[in-house]
């Protein structure tokens, strides 16, 4: 298979390609299709199958055709995995102009006001620090957003997320589309499930 017979448009094939992703793995194969016809995705996948860019080509291409402030927000359980996400969801979006931006601990709250007063499509955070900004940065909503995405959910709730990301939920549209990746299923991730997605299509690699 191609990225091309998966639906992705000739830009963003153009982006797999410039980055060396020779043909799509496997999770790729499996999700992209679903989610390009607007599926809610669960993906059981560890890092290294090629999860990011799975979540974050079917959320580029439709933002594309349709750009939109905060049209997307990627929750990842640490620093370092929300900046390696936001590089590559970059990298991917070069060529169409994407804004990204990464909210995290332990950076200044300043600086973040004003990424995000900029408006970018595409937010990458780790959740206390998103909770934060949305509590106290006036102006800062997502009350249109369009896409979530909670990458590696099972650290996500091992960490304790799972109160700050219940309040999330609640100040995000629910027409949205919602995509969770985690490496093992867990109780813990079946209860997050049930809570953020809509009759998802499984996806297990
Ligand atoms: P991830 O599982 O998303 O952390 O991706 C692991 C690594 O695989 C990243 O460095 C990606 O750039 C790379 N990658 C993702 N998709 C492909 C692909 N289709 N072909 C080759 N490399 C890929």
């Amino acid at each position: 298979k191609t990225f091309a017979e998966l639906g992705v448009i000739p830009e963003l094939c153009s982006a797999c390609e410039s980055m060396g992703f020779k043909k799509p793995s496997a999770i790729q194969i499996e999700s992209i299709p679903s989610a390009l016809e607007g599926r809610d995705i669960i993906g059981l996948a560890q890092t290294g199958s090629g999860k990011t860019a799975a979540f974050s080509l079917p959320i580029l291409q439709t933002l594309w055709e349709k750009p939109q402030p905060f049209y997307a927000l990627i929750l990842a359980p640490t620093r370092e995995l929300a900046y390696q996400i936001s590089q590559q969801v970059s990298s991917l979006g070069a060529g169409l102009g994407v804004r990204t931006a990464v909210i995290v601990g332990g950076m200044d709250m300043m600086s973040q006001s004003i990424a995000l007063s900029k408006r970018p499509h595409i937010l990458v955070a780790t959740p206390g620090r998103l909770m934060d900004h949305l509590e106290n940065t006036k102006g800062f909503s997502l009350k249109a957003l369009k896409y979530l995405v909670l990458d590696e959910a099972d650290r996500l709730l091992d960490m304790d997320f799972g109160p700050i990301i219940d309040k999330i939920l609640k100040v995000v549209p629910k027409e949205r589309n919602t995509y969770l990746f985690s490496a093992t299923m867990t109780t813990k991730v079946a209860k997050l499930q049930r809570a953020s997605l809509n009759k998802p299509v499984r996806v297990e690699v």
